[in-house]
């Protein structure tokens, strides 16, 4: 059976020991909301930093920072004003809110999918009541999720605090485009703060109201769904449960092959998210991708895979890897009147006809004179599609003139060109930092029930401290080359933390709850034989083993450690 931490003692130990703190305690707390303590901030980092050298160093993607206030328009564009929204249902009595989907788990196979009206007639069926007080529920409406502010004095500015990071990317795809010399495939990443206004956060970590994004947006060209370095994971094995069947293990290769996943993209990134999270230290048997059944999929998703983590919440979505489609650049593109298009050039130039809109010089020449030329060549400049009831308006010099169908015409033609402009499609792989925060620590917890000892399995990579240091006594010198050494290894960048109080069974005790993977003792042998021929422990958290080594070779073999040697062929 699969051990499940108990969560209150995850969450005091995470209060205690400075992992994690609710938000604005003193004042009583503010439900999803909550603080990295100074190990959180450090494990946090060491989450972001694992992400960049995925995404950064092996894909050789780049990386943005953009604003968290947005202006309305880009929410419009996005479909965030009008489709981001949960269900919601108040209590006629407490006037308590409520996820009206959440009052139904249990009655419904997937109350996501539900509407308000199905929602009501579910409530009245099953005489749902408000949790709190036992009273009637009210009417089932939309709650859009999104923090509303002002950008600047008076109300007509409206803004929004940004739901994810991904909009600050789409909108900057004509910087971005440039910067990669009008190239595709064009991979971006961005990490900051998104901001949804959860109706009810009851679950810790898993649903905040300001949460921690990662997100990857991968431009590609919508015809090319290849990937150049698709052969070397084609043969790994992932855990799939796909929309119409049951969980299966499966090779990248053959979920592409065989249509479970659409192209090799999108399974290429499914399997690298994978890889993050095994390298974060997730428990690979806690781990699984689960499609999104097509009623449950976002506005803007085409395809949709998420990471799921088995946690003592339950199956729990950790990262979705969805493909965007065109959605996000269209809109942007029809939103803003921007080319959102990349140019797609063909290996040898095309003979091409299309409709192009032609001048007719003869009635031009007459009505317009010596402007007759510039209106011309304004009037072919035009495409069909903008004329509008038989008019098309062009603009020249100050002038805006509408002209009728006597000056103009729409024509067959056949040009010779050397490529095509396509909206690239995005391929999105979004992490939600702070529940694989939260996921990690969840699979790394370790409670042995006869000693009433926790450990914490930190993957050395993440762990927040590196080395433990201590004097086995404070005093005789000992006290002197402990600190010698913690201030060496410290110096040198690899975070330690120097402990000389209490027994040392203690020490240890307090190291292993946090997660420190190894522990130095200084004792009479260490200083007896002076630094360069002196002798120290190291202990290994998860084996508990003790070796001794050279005082001198500390840092050395703590770097050796930290690349992947075994601690038993020290
Ligand atoms: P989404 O854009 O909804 O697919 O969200 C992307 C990722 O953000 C999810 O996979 C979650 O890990 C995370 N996430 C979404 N909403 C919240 C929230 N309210 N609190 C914490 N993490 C969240």
């Amino acid at each position: 059976m699969i051990q499940m931490p108990d969560q209150s003692d995850l969450l005091s130990l995470c209060k205690r020991r400075g992992f994690i703190w609710p938000s604005y305690e003193i004042y009583g707390g503010v439900a999803g909301m909550f603080d990295y303590g100074p190990l959180g901030c450090v494990l946090k980092n060491n989450i972001v930093e694992t992400w960049r050298s995925i995404y950064k160093n092996r894909e050789g993607f780049i990386e943005i920072d953009s604003e968290t206030v947005n202006p309305v328009q880009v929410f419009k564009a996005s479909g965030h004003v009008d489709e981001f929204s949960d269900l919601i249902t108040y209590c006629d009595d407490c006037k308590e809110p409520f996820r009206a989907d959440h009052l139904v788990k249990g009655l419904h196979e997937n109350p996501d999918i539900l509407s308000p009206k199905e929602l009501e007639e579910l409530f009245r069926k099953n005489d749902v009541r408000c949790p709190e007080c036992k009273g009637k529920l009210g009417p089932v409406e939309d709650f859009n999720l999104m923090f509303k502010t002002t950008i600047g004095p008076g109300s007509s500015r409206v803004g929004y605090l940004r739901p994810e990071t991904a909009q600050g990317i789409f909108v900057n795809f004509l910087n971005l485009y440039r910067y990669n010399r009008d190239k595709l495939p064009l991979g971006v990443i961005q990490t900051g703060r998104g901001y949804r206004n959860e109706i009810a956060p009851r679950q810790g970590m898993i649903r905040m109201r300001e949460f921690n994004m990662m997100e990857v947006e991968l431009f590609v060209d919508p015809d090319d769904k290849g990937w150049e370095r698709f052969p070397d994971v084609e043969n790994e094995k992932m855990t799939l449960i796909p929309k119409d069947g049951a969980e299966i293990v499966i090779t990248v290769g053959d979920a592409v092959r065989k249509g479970i996943i659409a192209n090799k993209v999108l399974a290429y990134f499914v399997y690298t998210t994978q890889q993050l999270m095994l390298t974060l230290g997730l428990d690979p048997k806690k781990l699984r991708f689960r499609q999104h059944l097509s009623d449950e999929m976002a506005h803007y998703a085409a395809d949709c895979w998420d990471a799921e983590a088995l946690l003592s919440y339950g199956w729990t979505e950790i990262t979705g890897v969805a493909d965007r489609g065109c959605w996000d650049l269209s809109r942007h593109a029809e939103f803003s009147g921007a080319d959102m298009t990349h140019f797609r050039r063909f290996d040898e130039p095309k003979e091409i006809e299309r409709d192009a809109v032609k001048a007719k010089h003869k009635a031009l020449g007459p009505k317009f004179k010596e402007k007759a030329k510039l209106i011309a060549e304004a009037i072919e400049s035009k495409r069909p599609e903008d004329i509008k009831n038989g008019s098309l308006s062009v603009t020249v010099g100050n002038d805006t003139i509408t002209l009728g169908e006597e000056f103009f015409e729409v024509a067959r033609i056949k040009e010779k060109v050397s490529g095509e402009r396509v909206i690239p499609h995005v391929i999105e792989p979004s992490y939600g930092l702070d529940r694989i925060f939260y996921s990690i620590l969840e699979h790394a917890y370790s409670y042995d029930e006869k000693d009433d000892y926790v450990t914490l399995r930190l993957k050395p990579n993440v762990a927040p401290i590196k080395a433990g240091v201590f004097p086995l006594m404070d005093k005789d010198g000992l006290d002197v080359l402990a600190a010698s050494v913690y201030k060496e290894l410290q110096g040198s960048g690899i975070p330690s933390y120097y402990d000389a109080s209490g027994a040392i069974g203690r020490r240890y005790a307090r190291m292993d709850e946090i997660g420190t993977p190894w522990c130095i003792t200084v004792d009479y042998a260490s200083v007896e034989d002076g630094k360069e021929k002196g002798t120290v422990t190291i202990r290994d958290r998860d084996t508990r083993e003790q070796k001794r080594i050279k005082v001198c070779d500390t840092e050395k073999i703590i770097r050796k450690l930290l690349s992947g040697t075994a601690f038993g062929s020290l």
